[in-house]
């Protein structure tokens, strides 16, 4: 139940991060190449490359009124039609603003996020418009009824979360959940005129059936949330996600011939530092909580005392106290 409510508010403060940090346009699109863009702060990572056959986006933005920003900055950049959106993984922050882009186009994912989609979000959407969104809004009320001192800073806050809260629910209860309509197993490649790309599935790592994309001429990599570039990484364990897959694809990943990484969540570099980050973010982490479970320590007491310098500036606390905690797990049932 904890875990749950984590993961709603999770899903809250990505969403609320992400409309409310992006007035300034300009600020949201990084030029990787010629006619290769990325669109940043409207959830994870977008990216869009104008091919001559048409246009082949990376993920769609976090809500309705986040894909329609995708698509406008699209559309002034060309004329060109979208023909692809390839949706990397089923979390809400990657696929709803689907809803905003043109019906004929091809929404490619793997088999197993098509099934996450179809059978977790599509069910997740109707609990929290029937029942979890209302009740959160009704119990910001409840503790703002309660509340003695209006003028308070607090008080300012709570009245702020209900407004965003209200706004955000009138948006999603009416937007629908677009469902894939061309799958892939494993792997898939996709030749246009004169470009190729690749979509290569690793399961089970940040959650199940998802992807990065390749995009080999430009040696661009997508790694969708592979990565959280200075970031607490969120792992979805509950559906799969398991940080020595983790680790693994992302050594393999690192062999590719690469020179821009566009992360799932943060900053594009032209490098592999972001990957080569990740990595050690994992491994430094399982070795520390390792450590612990051998000194037969419990859950609280490494949350409590397990402290790394090096990531102190990667967020909010409770996110790197989430992180330890599905770790210990990890490690504690292996
Ligand atoms: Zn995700």
């Amino acid at each position: 139940m904890i875990r749950k409510l984590l993961f709603i508010f999770i899903f809250f403060v990505l969403i609320f991060t992400i409309i409310y940090g992006s007035d300034n346009m300009n600020k949201n699109i990084v030029k990787i190449s010629e006619d290769f863009y990325a669109v940043k702060n409207f959830g994870g990572n977008v990216a869009f490359l104008i091919a001559e056959d048409g246009v082949v986006v990376v993920d769609a933005g976090t809500s309705l009124s986040a894909g329609k920003k995708i698509v406008n900055i699209i559309k002034e950049k060309t004329d060109k039609p979208i023909k692809y959106v390839i949706v990397t993984h089923y979390h809400n922050d990657h696929i709803l603003g689907l809803d905003a882009f043109p019906e004929d186009i091809k929404v490619i994912s793997s088999e197993k996020t098509k099934e996450n989609i179809e059978n977790i979000s599509v069910k997740q959407k109707r609990e929290n418009t029937e029942k979890r969104y209302p009740e959160y809004i009704e119990s910001i009320k409840t503790k703002l009824a309660n509340m003695e001192n209006t003028e308070s800073k607090e008080y300012e806050e709570m009245e702020k979360q209900l407004k965003e809260t209200e706004e955000f629910f009138k948006e999603y209860k009416n937007t629908d959940i677009v469902i894939p309509n061309e799958t892939f197993k494993n792997k898939k490649v996709i030749k246009l005129r004169n470009e190729t790309f690749e979509i290569i599935q690793y399961p089970n790592t940040h959650t199940s059936g998802i992807s990065i994309v390749y995009f080999k001429k430009r040696k661009v990599l997508h790694t969708s949330d592979l990565i959280f570039n200075n970031m607490y990484p969120y792992i979805d364990s509950e559906r799969g996600g398991n940080t020595e897959n983790w680790i693994k694809a992302l050594d393999e990943i690192s062999k590719m011939d690469i020179n821009t990484v566009i992360p799932g969540h943060g900053d594009i570099e032209n490098n592999k530092n972001s990957l080569n980050r990740q990595r050690e973010y994992f491994k430094t982490m399982r070795r520390n909580i390792q450590e612990y479970i051998n000194n037969n320590a419990e859950l609280e007491e490494i949350k409590e005392n397990l402290k790394i310098p090096e990531y102190s500036n990667y967020g909010k606390e409770r996110f790197y106290k989430l992180g330890i905690e599905t770790i210990y797990e990890e490690l504690k049932n292996r």
